[in-house]
């Protein structure tokens, strides 16, 4: 248990994807709630500089500090390419090190305040290492899906049975090693469990995180009570403690949003309810350009209205005169303001690779997906979506063709299939939002929580 007296806590972020931004969140809402204790936020300056919005808006004066440290790159050192394995990779390297003198320079900024509990993104699965050298809680944060988080905890288990390289005719066996499990199939699985490279810099990661997690003082979870009741059941008996604060954009106070600088509130509000398609992979992905182009024409082949998240550089793979073509009834627009878009009842369906944000913000918007996973949880989240909540529908064969697009587009804007995962999402919905509210589950665990964290 922390200090009682005035707790600091430190915050560490995995700077990479869309990790950092719930951390910064939960540390306002726990800066807010524990007014005297002092809220040391550490992650890369890199990182930080993309929270700058998040950042600014906290008061001055406020108990939150934030601190940079090095993404892990030598000076003068330039990424070839692209490379989240070899960025993730050096980062790691130094990470260590680097969070420690963060630290040093927290307690000096603190005045000499000693750490008192350490939070971390439960990536950064060495901060358990730290807090107990340091004999403080640790509590890490899973910013993804209990599914994921447990796929991750079985993953001795996953190998036993299938063995480090699953022989691809088992890829579509039913997971029902798991029992809650079996309407996801192996190949959903994240890679580098029971195929892809299970000794890349990821999935060693992941591994050693499995391993620390159950040491925990608390595991703290982005869902809530009554999604998955048997994953969170036995999520309880792998750690020591869990609590599910989430779905944290509804729990924790969200920063002044981007202004809606393209105008797509305004022009959803000249649309019916239930009538638009919204497009976007999230803030690393993007579809192959064949795709990228099967995607329009299947839009304009189906004459759905849409808005589409989509960077300059994408648009250059559109069909020639697509933009033309469809301006009466389309939007392409490099950001959209995600959490407003879902929440206008024009929209009817969210074509998504199923980043665990985009999947919680799209149930609190009441809208059903259509899932086009990539890597890591995503295909694991498109089934639970499509198979385990029915809420959404993948694409034919799992790539975006024209007619597959076409298909989906119809089924979940259309016909009685997607109306019925308009009316499951919608309950879904009520109960995320039923469970933000006061006295309901995930603001009591939240309580919880800043006693764990602040020892009050
Ligand atoms: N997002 C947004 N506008 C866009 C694209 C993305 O606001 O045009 C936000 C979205 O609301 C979500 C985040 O970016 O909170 C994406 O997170 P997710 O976990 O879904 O995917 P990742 O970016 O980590 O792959």
């Amino acid at each position: 248990m922390g200090s009682t007296g005035n707790p600091h806590v430190a915050l560490i972020a995995f700077p990479f994807g869309t990790h950092a931004a719930p951390l910064f969140s939960l540390t306002a809402a726990l800066a807010t709630a524990a007014p005297s204790a002092t809220f040391s936020f550490i992650n890369s300056g890199r990182s930080n500089a993309s929270l700058a919005r998040d950042i600014s808006a906290v008061p001055s004066g406020a108990n939150i500090r934030v601190y940079d440290i090095s993404d892990g790159c030598p000076d003068g050192y330039v990424l070839p390419v692209h490379n989240p394995e070899e960025e993730v990779g050096l980062f790691l390297q130094a990470a260590a090190v680097n969070i420690r003198e963060a630290m040093e320079k927290a307690v000096e900024g603190a005045g000499g305040r000693r750490i008192s509990c350490i939070v971390s993104d439960a990536f950064i699965w060495f901060a358990g290492k730290m807090a107990e050298e340091m004999r403080v809680p640790w509590v890490p944060l899973w910013t993804g899906g209990p599914y994921s988080l447990a796929t991750h905890m079985y993953t001795d288990f996953l190998r036993l049975k299938f063995g480090e390289q699953v022989t691809p005719s088992r890829l579509s066996e039913p997971l029902d090693c798991i029992p809650y499990m079996s309407a996801l199939q192996v190949r959903e699985l994240p890679e580098g469990i029971v195929f892809g490279n299970t000794d890349s810099v990821f999935a060693r990661l992941v591994h050693s995180m499995a391993k620390e997690l159950p040491h925990a003082t608390t595991v703290a979870l982005n869902t809530f009570h009554g999604l998955d009741p048997a994953v969170d059941a036995d999520l309880d008996t792998k750690f020591k403690h869990t609590l599910s604060i989430g779905p944290l954009h509804l729990l924790t106070p969200q920063p002044p949003q981007p202004a809606d600088s393209y105008g797509c509130v305004q022009w959803l509000d000249n649309h019916a309810p239930a009538t638009v398609v919204y497009i976007s992979f999230g803030t690393i992905m993007s579809l192959p350009p064949p795709e990228a182009a099967a995607l329009a024409e299947g839009l304009e082949a189906s004459g759905v209205p849409f808005i589409w998240s989509l960077k300059a550089a994408g648009q250059a793979y559109l069909p020639s005169g697509f933009l033309e073509r469809t301006s009466g009834r389309g939007l392409v627009v490099p950001w959209v303001p995600q959490l407003k878009v879902l929440n206008h009842p024009a929209v009817g369906a969210f074509v998504t690779h199923c980043g665990w944000n985009s999947v919680m913000e799209s149930v609190t918007g009441g809208v059903p997906m259509i899932c086009r996973p990539f890597l890591g949880d995503q295909r694991l989240n498109a089934g639970v979506v499509s198979r385990v909540w029915k809420i959404g529908a993948g694409f034919e064969g799992g790539i975006v063709t024209t007619g597959a697009a076409e298909k989906a587009l119809r089924l979940v804007l259309m016909e009685d299939g997607g109306k019925a995962m308009r009316e499951r999402v919608g309950k879904l919905r009520e109960m995320a939002i039923g469970a933000t509210k006061p006295g309901e589950s995930s603001t009591n665990n939240f309580q919880a929580l800043v006693e764990v964290i602040c020892g009050y």
